[in-house]
This record gives C-alpha cells, structure tokens and sequence, in this order.
C-alpha cells in the first residue's frame, strides 16, 4: 500500500554490535511531506536507524529503497547527502564566532572549503535563499548576529536553516527540542510544519506533547524492534506501548 507511494523504505535491516542487535528486521517507510517519528525507550535503536537512513552506520542485512534512485545502502555517506539526505546532530555543528549570514554561506556552499565560500563573490540567487529559508525559522533579522549570540532555540533552528538550503528531500533530526523551554518547543513545531512542504522529516524524539502536536507517523520502537506504528494518537493507546512506558 504505502510502500509504492514512499520516499524511503526500509526493508528488513538489522543493525549488529558484536552479535547484539541494536535494530532487528525493521521494515517501515517514509511518505513524501511527511513528520515521522521514531519514539520508543533509552536502547530501542532509534538513533542507530537514523544513523543506517543517513549511511554512517551499515546494517549486517537489509535494504533501503530511496525514491528515484534505488537501494542506498551501498551510498558513501556523503554520496546520500548529495541524494537529499541530511542529518542534524545533537552536537552542534556552527561556526560561533562567525554571522547566522555567513554560516548560511557555508552551508550553501558545502561543495567549497569554508574559506572560500566566504571569499566568494555573494550571488543574488543565493542571497536570496538564505534569507527566504531564514525568514522560514525565523531568523532573518538576526543575519549579522555572531552564531554565540543566539538563544539555544535560535542556534538550532539555524542548524535546520543551514540543512534546508541544501534543499534536502528527507531531513533527518536529533531530538529537534531537547532542552528547548514550551515557547520554543511550539515555534519549532510551527517551523517543521512549514518544512515538510518541502521535503519529509524523520525525528527521534522523547517529548510525548510535541510528538502529538505535529506527527503524520509514529514508529514505536523497543528492543531493535518496531513495536506498532501509526497516527500518535493509536500508538499511545496500544497495549504494548503503555506497558513499554509505564511498566503495565
Ligand atoms: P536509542 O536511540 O533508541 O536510544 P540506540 O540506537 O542509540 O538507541 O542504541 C541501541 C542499542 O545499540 C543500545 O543498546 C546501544 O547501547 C547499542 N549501541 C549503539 N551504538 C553502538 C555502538 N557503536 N557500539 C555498540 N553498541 C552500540
């Protein structure tokens, strides 16, 4: 059904660490525009999943089929990126001392050193796309800002700027809103709503409220496995989940 419509589906990958299974035949997919997230225990091998769709980590079995372009697990991880898919880290990965602006032009430029994209003549076209996906998360009038004056919300949703300028098809984040305060959880929320006109958004992600607030797809996971998948509001009345989370 869903699978001939996807935008990435997984089937059968099995992820092993000295013979531990981190993920154990997971088959799911990711549909077009769509928020999808992976929720699930401390362990259950949300991230490492992640780290599979994104080619830093290579499964021991399966396969995944990316739209247009076939079974990625053979890609070099910067091969995937140049697919359209791009992953935000935890870590932080901005230049501090450097302007949101000038950040932007990194980005944009990811093909060039960091020197020389700062040394390139500004283009219009580019100009323009910095500002517009700026506007997009809000930052387009702190552009002169050095990346340090930035709140803990703004300088992630600069990361997400500098991922969207590459104009991924899938965007893959880290617990978007770990130590993120209510106001800023709810703009990131408004902001990955508008991104999925765009392309699609793959989240690991612990905090229950804003996964209910915004997702087209829950995948529960427990144990390298998926547990049950589907709208937030069923994954949270399944039987199997509320014993995972509450110890029924
Ligand atoms: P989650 O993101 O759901 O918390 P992870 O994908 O980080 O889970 O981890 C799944 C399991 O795999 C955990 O038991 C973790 O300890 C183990 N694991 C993850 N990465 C490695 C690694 N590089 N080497 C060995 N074990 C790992």
């Amino acid at each position: 059904q869903k699978a001939s419509e996807a935008l990435l589906s997984l089937k059968h990958i099995s992820v092993e660490f000295d013979g531990f299974k981190a993920v154990n035949d997971v088959t799911t997919s990711i549909a077009p525009h769509e928020i999808h997230f992976f929720i699930g225990p401390n362990g259950a091998g949300k991230t490492t999943l992640l780290d599979v769709i994104c080619g830093k980590t290579k499964p021991a079995g399966g396969e995944a089929y990316y739209a247009g372009v076939g079974n990625i697990l053979k890609l070099k991880e910067f091969e995937i990126v140049k697919k359209g898919i791009c992953r935000k880290f935890q870590v932080p990965s901005t230049f501090i001392n450097l302007s949101v602006y000038d950040n932007m032009r990194i980005a944009i430029n990811r093909d060039k050193s960091v020197f020389g994209s700062l040394m390139m003549r500004k283009r219009y076209l580019d100009t323009k796309k910095i500002y517009e996906v700026l506007h997009l998360v809000g930052l387009d009038k702190k552009s002169k800002e050095r990346a340090k004056a930035l709140s803990h919300g703004e300088k992630q949703w600069l990361e997400i700027a500098m991922l969207l300028v590459e104009e991924p098809k899938l965007l893959l984040l880290d617990e978007p809103v770990a130590g993120m305060g209510q106001p800023e959880t709810e703009k990131t929320a408004r902001i990955l709503e508008e991104i999925k006109d765009r392309c699609s958004v793959a989240v690991v992600e612990h905090d229950m409220n804003f996964v209910k607030s915004i997702a087209d797809e829950v995948t529960v996971m427990h144990e390298g496995a998926i547990l049950t998948e589907g709208s937030a509001e069923d994954v949270m009345k399944n039987e199997k989940v509320q014993e995972v989370y509450l110890g029924r």
